[in-house]
């Protein structure tokens, strides 16, 4: 919707300084999505600028499992599947979902892993597999570090954004963040209302976020991205 102002509780801090600057796309948030957005992007001609709001990525430990429609998105990619599953747990440490009275109490039950075995490579060219988040958001900094089509600047937050005819003008502010490890989560489901407007689009947990039962939310990022990314080449 041409005009519409968009905004984050974001709140410029003392000290912090302003800057306008021109890129084809800016993503916002250095975690998954955004990372994989700008690697996408890259691979199909588009440069970007991704802004993080902090200096450093928390380590706080959230998804493990990507899905074989994930890995499949990043070999397309020529992200290599072989080296996300060294850096992930191996199949034979991750294969069994057990019950136990307390982390060093008994076992009194164990399930085989969803989609983890042998025959599910009848059906998917991938398995799933479990790879720490942190470790994985490491890796795709990794693959745009020295990438001349995105830049990663960490410390920096949106503010606000207002878009018309003539394109998006996004204010963002360094942040002067001192925060060691913070990152509140509540076990919540929501979906935005809308997922774009005009130029400005959602994708990841900023347009729905799940419960992490069944690993929904990254994975669902992933594919919101694969498709964003194709649609922004497609407009270019
Ligand atoms: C305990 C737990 C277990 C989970 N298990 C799974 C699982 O097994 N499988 C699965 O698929 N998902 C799982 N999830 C969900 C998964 O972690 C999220 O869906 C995923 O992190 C979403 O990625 P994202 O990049 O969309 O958003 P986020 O990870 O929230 O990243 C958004 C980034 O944007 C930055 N940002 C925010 N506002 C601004 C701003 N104004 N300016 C600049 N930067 C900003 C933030 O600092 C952050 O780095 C789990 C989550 C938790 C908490």
């Amino acid at each position: 919707m041409p005009g519409q102002t968009f905004t984050t509780t974001e709140q410029p801090t003392p000290g912090s300084s302003e800057t306008l600057e021109t890129t084809p796309v800016l993503v916002v948030g250095a975690e998954p999505t955004g990372l994989l957005l700008a690697y996408l992007l890259s691979k199909l001609g588009i440069e970007s600028i991704v802004i993080e709001k902090y200096p450093e990525r928390l380590g706080a430990p959230k998804d493990h499992a990507l899905s074989p429609r994930s890995l499949e998105i990043c070999r397309q990619f020529g992200l290599d599947t072989i080296a996300i599953r060294k850096l992930g747990t191996p199949r034979t440490d991750a294969y069994w979902v057990n019950f136990v009275t307390n982390l060093s109490g008994d076992q009194v039950g164990r399930l085989p892993y969803e989609r983890m075995g042998p025959a599910t490579l009848k059906a998917n060219p991938e398995m799933i597999h479990n790879i720490p988040q942190p470790v994985f958001e490491q890796y795709l900094t990794d693959q745009l570090s020295g990438d001349p089509r995105v830049e990663l600047r960490t410390g920096i937050a949106f503010i606000t954004c207002t878009q018309d005819s003539g394109g998006v003008v996004i204010v963002w502010v360094c942040s002067t963040y001192s925060i060691l490890s913070y990152r509140p989560w509540l076990l919540s489901r929501k979906v935005a209302k809308q997922y774009n407007i005009a130029n400005v689009l959602l994708a990841g947990d900023a347009a729905h976020s799940f419960p992490p039962t069944a690993g929904l939310g990254l994975n669902s990022g992933i594919a919101d991205v694969h498709n964003i990314a194709y649609t922004i080449a497609a407009v270019q």
